[in-house]
């Protein structure tokens, strides 16, 4: 047995991106002693490599902007699969948490006359995201963690202590949540540092842990993204929705190797950059799908006159939602009509002059130079689908965030609902700024509401640390790094972008038995700062999130958003009411069908029945029918 360092507080927050940050603050001014941990250094999250911006329907650029046609958008964006309550809170609260942002000090690029500038993006009706150049996910770290230090100098002047009711454990992994009963009663987990461990005992955890985009080899994602928290509450008996729909960017780096999957950012397409095959063909035009073809322009005229005339045009199909634009590139690649590197070209240098790309698009310009030798100013990029974004996670409550455990909250990138089955650029941003405040308050209601506090028994604490200190304890071990490549692989090849029932099948059968290799990991060395050691604790996350990517994969019959079946390439009304919820037995993972609430009459009259016909089924048409009478 070793020695453990133990805290308590109400509320522990397991993330510090943007969600994670945003759920403390909101915590802490609701007078609850929060804790943040974050496995990579303190501002470090991958919220800070987001570029475009956070969508807010402030309506600055085009005052015809407000919530519903956001909310239209999302819901259009996301195939109708949404939750159509996360969607309507998001688009409502939006703007207000954008200007909050500027109250706590952020400086948002502004338009002529002064207001928070708002750009083009796909699947937005109107220029809808406040951005920072293309630094915005930055801009919002450092913000947030501004207002946290804020909230420190306010602790030290009236308790002698910056750290008495937020304090950050930076660099600290947690690997397990613990409960008392049915309840959460605290977290577990190591410093990466020292490799000693950590408990804290506390009756509310916010999961804000990000994606999980390191199951695949082709990714936008930070080597933080291993689903840790999608593990951690599949293990503690929450459900995780939505776990097939993947958003494979339709633009990373595909040259040269090493840049492979680095993102591109959909801010080059929303200032006017156009996809060409290696024929030099404008091919997006076609590629319009049926429920998107009144709204998209027909020629290169029209789509070029959209942008200097969004009144009187339609937009450009490269700014169709990125499954749309993803599975395009896909095809074209795969006929033959690829890059040399198998991508596709991307060019913004024939729309605006250099200086101005340069100020635009900054951290493109050098992005491509450094990395690619690539002057973007002159020449265009090579690009390709790049796994960026799970729309699934944990299922909470829309309105607190919180999970069907008691305690359990969860907020931004691992919930799951808000995006349905493919999330729009930019809505992510504002996600994690109205469901963190959403879930910090939540969990602050909930502690509020308790009449005992949780305790975790220490045998659970024990076994937390056998299971993590057992990879160093195998001699001869299997190579955690062999077995994580493996997995990469087979998500990729497998469970990718285009499926067919075969292939995820055999991605199950080589799921089952990495899993026994995973068991089986050794990490030589000791727990001083071992990052072998800490991939083999992480296998564990990431093939679980991969098991309930395939089998939720394999179960859905249908096509939509970041899900395609080869062998099943229609959309279908009955599908879409469904929800597949993963759950933990044992060591496996089961799936239940969920039907999904139907939608507040409100908000469904929102729509038109023409379009309402492309996603709805005629029992679900027949009472809109009702309602409109
Ligand atoms: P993160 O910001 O990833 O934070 C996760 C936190 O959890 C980190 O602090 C991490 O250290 C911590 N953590 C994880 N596991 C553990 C653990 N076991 N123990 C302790 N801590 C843990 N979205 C937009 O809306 N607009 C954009 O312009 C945009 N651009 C993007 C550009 C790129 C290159 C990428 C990759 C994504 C982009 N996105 C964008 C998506 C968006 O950035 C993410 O979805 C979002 O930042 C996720 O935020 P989060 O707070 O949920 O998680």
């Amino acid at each position: 047995m070793t020695e453990i360092e133990r805290h308590s507080y109400d509320v522990v927050v397991i993330g510090a991106g943007g969600a994670g940050l945003r759920a403390a603050i909101e915590a802490r001014q609701q007078g609850k002693r929060t804790a943040v941990v974050c496995k990579s250094l303190f501002g470090k999250a991958h919220t800070v490599m987001a570029e475009g911006g956070a969508a807010a329907a402030m309506g600055n650029v085009n005052p015809s902007d407000n919530w519903q046609v956001h909310f239209r958008d999302t819901m259009r964006g996301g195939k109708f699969l949404n939750n159509w309550r996360m969607a309507e809170l998001h688009a409502q609260e939006a703007p207000d948490r954008v200007w909050e942002l500027e109250a706590w000090g952020a400086l948002f690029d502004r338009t002529k006359d002064g207001k928070i500038s708002q750009r083009n993006f796909g699947g937005h009706e109107y220029p809808r995201l406040a951005h920072v150049g293309d630094r915005t996910g930055l801009e919002l770290i450092r913000t947030l963690q501004q207002r946290v230090v804020a909230l420190q100098q306010e602790d030290d002047k009236l308790h002698g202590d910056p750290e008495a009711y937020i304090k950050v454990f930076q660099e600290c992994t947690v690997t397990r949540l613990l409960k008392d009963g049915d309840a959460i009663a605290g977290a577990f987990g190591y410093w990466r540092e020292t490799g000693n461990f950590i408990c804290f005992e506390a009756p509310a955890v916010v999961l804000a842990t990000g994606g999980i985009g390191k199951s695949y080899v082709v990714t936008s994602n930070s080597w933080e993204y291993t689903g840790d928290g999608h593990a951690l509450a599949l293990m503690a008996g929450a459900g995780l929705i939505n776990m097939e729909f993947i958003q494979f960017h339709p633009t990373g780096m595909v040259w040269p190797p090493s840049v492979r999957g680095i993102l591109v950012t959909e801010s080059v397409r929303g200032d006017g950059g156009v996809l060409r095959n290696s024929e030099g063909k404008r091919f997006m035009f076609e590629y319009v799908p049926d429920v998107f073809k009144d709204k998209y322009a027909t020629t290169e005229e029209e789509a070029d006159r959209w942008y200097t005339d969004q009144a009187n045009n339609r937009r450009p199909p490269e700014l169709l939602p990125r499954d749309e634009v993803a599975r395009a590139i896909n095809s074209e690649v795969k006929a033959g009509r690829g890059t040399p590197h198998g991508g596709v070209y991307l060019d913004v240098s024939t729309r605006m002059p250099a200086e101005e790309i340069v100020r635009r698009l900054p951290s493109m310009h050098h992005q491509f130079k450094e990395l690619a030798d690539v002057d973007i100013t002159r020449e265009p990029m090579e690009v390709g689908p790049t796994c960026h974004y799970i729309m699934g996670g944990v299922e909470v409550d829309a309105d607190t965030g919180a999970a069907s455990v008691p305690g359990l909250f969860a907020a931004g990138e691992v919930s799951g609902g808000m995006h349905g089955s493919n999330r729009l650029g930019g809505n992510s941003l504002s996600d994690l700024l109205v469901f963190g405040r959403r879930a910090g308050a939540g969990a602050a209601a909930y502690v509020d509401g308790l009449t005992a506090r949780p305790k975790a028994p220490e045998e659970a604490v024990r076994q937390a640390e056998a299971e993590a200190l057992a990879p160093l304890e195998r001699e001869g071990g299997e190579n955690p790094y062999t077995v994580h490549h493996e997995l990469q692989q087979t998500m990729n090849d497998l469970v990718g972008i285009i499926r067919k029932a075969d292939e995820i099948s055999e991605a199950l059968g080589a799921i089952e038995k990495l899993k026994e290799r995973a068991g089986v990991t050794g990490a030589a060395g000791g727990r001083i700062y071992n990052p072998g050691w800490h991939l083999a604790i992480d296998l564990r996350n990431m093939l679980l999130v991969s098991e309930c990517v395939a089998k939720a994969a394999l179960l859905r019959e249908e096509s939509r958003g970041g899900h395609t079946r080869d062998d099943f390439p229609g959309m279908s009304p009955e599908w879409r009411r469904k929800l597949l919820v993963c759950r933990l037995d044992g060591s496996t993972v089961n799936i239940e069908e969920k039907v999904q609430p139907s939608m507040r009459d409100d908000l469904i009259t929102l729509f038109e029945r023409d379009e309402l016909k492309k996603y709805l089924t005629e029992a679900e048409l027949s009472e809109y029918d009702a309602l409109v009478e």
